[in-house]
């Protein structure tokens, strides 16, 4: 592996605590517009990885490159974010007193880094994107509704839609389909793959069904490592995947 051509290039990262490896040599490379699905058993290290990307925790050996050049191995949380890496974790966090349109309001007024302000009339440009966003999240018959009156997929998907008034190059999401009734599941592999088709996307999730409905490369994690790459139906061949799914 190199990291030519990759936005986001990890090399022989490992991660201990307390002399547990949760993290073992794992190497991961993603392509600018790609969508990589990531799956393994609870204790794989999904979330670590997801923690040494964002720079919530730092690799004691191995890099991180994003976008060839920035070596991420050394930066804050915000310094990354700033990057352009966008995290959604499990649960939906939203302005659950404000309207859908205004929860995007917010976003974009975050993103220039200003103080919101509520009562103001959004700019032009901005007006414009929060059409665009309502109408990527399929919330727009749902714009006047305040967000805690939203169901639990709709909320999901207003965060995704907020993450995505930042303009990230790559978007981390955490188990979107945790929780969600079956519908809403097929709603949030269509939303993932309306986003794919401008950003690149890691997805960590258990759901099997919702990994097929986005038929993205599937990467399997176990005990810190990549233990199988490729295809759905490539990586659930495997014997060891086999083995560790079905305890064999
Ligand atoms: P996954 O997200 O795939 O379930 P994690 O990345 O959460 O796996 O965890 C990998 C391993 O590292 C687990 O065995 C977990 O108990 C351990 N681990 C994760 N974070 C910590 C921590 N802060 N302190 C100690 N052990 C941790």
């Amino acid at each position: 592996m190199t990291a030519t051509g990759t936005l986001l290039y990890m090399e022989r990262v490992s991660v201990s605590f307390d002399g547990f490896k949760a993290l073992n040599d794992l190497s991961l490379a993603v392509a600018p517009g790609e969508m990589r699905a990531i799956i393994g058993p609870n204790g794989a290290g999904k979330t670590t990885m997801m923690d040494v990307i964002t720079g919530k925790t730092r690799p004691d050996t191995g890099f991180v490159l994003f976008d060839e050049v920035h070596d991420l191995k050394g930066m804050d949380e915000a310094a990354i974010a700033n990057l352009g890496i966008g995290r959604k974790f499990q649960k939906p966090t939203v302005f659950e007193s404000q309207s859908v349109e205004d929860n995007f309001v917010l976003a974009l007024q975050g993103e220039r880094g200003v103080w919101p302000n509520l009562f103001g009339r959004p700019r032009a440009r901005e007006a414009e994107r929060i059409e665009e966003l309502l109408a990527l999240t399929r919330l727009a018959p749902h714009r006047d509704t305040l967000a805690g009156s939203l169901s639990h997929g709709q909320k999901q998907w207003l965060e995704i839609g907020m993450l995505l008034a930042q303009d990230p190059k790559l978007l981390l999401v955490d188990e979107p389909a945790a929780g969600m009734t079956d519908a809403e599941t097929a709603e949030t592999a269509e939303l993932l793959k309306r986003i794919a088709t401008t950003h690149s996307v890691i997805v960590v999730e258990h759901d099997m069904t919702f990994i097929r409905a986005l038929g993205v490369r599937v990467t399997v994690l176990h005990e810190g490592s990549v233990l199988a790459e490729g295809s759905l139906d490539h990586v659930s061949a495997n014997e060891r995947v086999i083995e560790i799914y079905l305890g064999r």
